[in-house]
């Protein structure tokens, strides 16, 4: 098969790195992290999470203010919308992660600081809590500069 076409889905290039032995989480180099980004955006269902939300993440872990340009996300079916009318965004995770103190917050901060080209492999969805209302929600994969969720 033909290398190229096989690494155009983002399904291939996360099949690509478990068949290279990554379970977890990955590092690729800037080339991958290229590719595998315009993968993302070419998935369905793609929510850019709003300027003011942005803002607002990088008010929570203290980065420095504009430092998130873009942080995507796709939420799982059904999930685009909350039930309360709030549109899923990377605030729902992210303030999830903190208060469930998922992880420490210097390293979600680290990790949207975006120097290492991570990406974690998904295991079946990210839940979190609506940022407006508390209820459940999924996503299906996430992005941002230098690190993916998919
Ligand atoms: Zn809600």
């Amino acid at each position: 098969m033909d290398k190229t076409r096989e690494r155009d889905t983002l399904r291939a290039f996360t099949d690509r790195l478990r068949g290279d032995g990554f379970d977890a989480r990955a590092i690729v180099s800037d080339e991958e992290m290229a590719a595998a980004t315009e993968a993302f955006h070419r998935e369905e269902g793609v929510l850019d999470t709003p300027a003011e939300e942005l803002r607002y993440i990088e008010g929570l872990l203290n980065l420095p203010m504009g430092h998130l340009e873009r942080f995507s996300i796709v939420p799982a079916a059904g999930y685009a919308r909350c039930a309360c009318g709030r549109v899923l965004s990377a605030l729902d995770l992210v303030a999830t992660a903190l208060r469930r103190r998922v992880h420490d917050r210097d390293l979600v901060r680290d990790t949207l600081l975006g120097l290492t080209n991570l990406v974690e492999l998904a295991d079946g969805g990210r839940a979190a809590d609506c940022f407006s209302c508390g209820r459940a929600v999924l996503s299906s994969s996430y992005w941002t500069h230098g690190y993916m969720y998919a």
